[in-house]
């Protein structure tokens, strides 16, 4: 295959399926697909939002010749939006909270962003709230922020969603997937809904997350939980959440990696603990999908793989 530019390269993710063959607590009959998202040039599903962004931005005429983009995010938005921006010969500023990881902040910069730090203690909260004052300070500036733009779930709804369907049809069970700012479960979901109007939806987050309720407290998963509901979830009828621990989330991050060949993030493997439990409950030749948003060689430095305390 030829392209070219790598933006061509985004999207029409392979996607894998595991039955009992690989893993033993899948009933026989059923199956997990998983979407490998990872898979994508800028090694995160969040290539299809920055894409949609850019290109969004400028047909709307909120992006011009020398507007800087500016964004809150975690670090897979930002490798996005760098890729969908450089592009559009575009330059980018993200504001990322301390904690969040060294390779993610290194591919940002790589792309050719500049990076503004936010206490860890702040959250995403405070990293959009400083974005929101850079965006004031700066004439030329768009601010797309991910947690508030409906472009968000529509990225997924045009692309990841018709991508499921083509391959799957209307057989899916149950669509499983983490949520941080709630755009890929919420635009995959209503476009699955149109399809096959009985799929159930189960939302995934990790321990610290409130979607079950309880208390925000800090946990290790990166990309995934929130310290308030997305509103992108409003009038979605989702039949569960399934909180997962760092410590199982992990567990079956290494697995993936070591029994499957998928060098896969955090948020991955509480996907896969979530779809194993889903589908657990469900009779014999259900088909449940999940997705795996992104690389685990970006979390190295936190000894993603290695770590032995959980
Ligand atoms: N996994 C990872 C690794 C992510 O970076 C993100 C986005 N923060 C998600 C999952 C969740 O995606 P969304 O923001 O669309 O809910």
């Amino acid at each position: 295959m030829i392209i070219d530019s790598i933006q061509m390269a985004i999207g029409d993710t392979p996607m894998l399926r595991f039955t009992h063959h690989q893993f033993e607590e899948i009933p026989k009959g059923s199956a997990i697909y998983a979407k490998l998202e990872y898979l994508n040039p800028g090694g995160s599903i969040k290539d299809r939002l920055g894409a949609y962004l850019i290109k969004e931005g400028i047909e709307q005429r909120k992006i011009t010749e020398n507007t800087v983009i500016i964004e809150p995010t975690a670090g897979n938005t930002g490798i996005g939006v760098a890729i969908a921006a450089q592009a559009a010969k575009l330059s980018t500023m993200f504001v990322v909270p301390e904690k969040f990881s060294l390779e993610k902040q290194e591919l940002m910069r790589a792309l050719g962003a500049e990076i503004v730090h936010t206490p860890t203690e702040e959250g995403i909260k405070g990293a959009i709230a400083e974005a929101k004052r850079l965006h004031a300070e700066r004439s030329n500036s768009y601010l797309p922020l991910q947690f508030d733009n409906p472009a968000n779930p529509e990225a997924y709804y045009h692309t990841l969603g018709p991508e499921l369907i083509k391959d799957l049809g209307s057989s899916i069970t149950s669509f499983v997937a983490g949520i941080g700012s709630g755009g890929t479960f919420s635009g995959v979901a209503r476009y699955l809904l149109k399809h096959v109007p009985l799929i159930r939806l189960i939302g995934v987050e990790p321990e610290g997350s409130i979607l079950n309720g309880g208390a925000s407290h800090s946990h290790e998963i990166e990309g995934i939980g929130v310290e308030f509901i997305p509103t992108f979830l409003e009038g979605l009828p989702v039949h569960d959440f399934a909180t997962i621990s760092d410590a199982e989330g992990f567990a079956m991050t290494r697995r993936l990696a070591k029994e499957h060949g998928t060098l896969v993030g955090s948020s991955s493997g509480a996907a896969m603990a979530a779809a194993l439990r889903e589908v657990a409950t469900l009779p014999a030749g259900s088909q449940v999908v999940t997705v795996f948003p992104d690389a685990g060689d970006r979390y190295l430095s936190k000894q993603i793989y290695s770590r032995t305390d959980y």
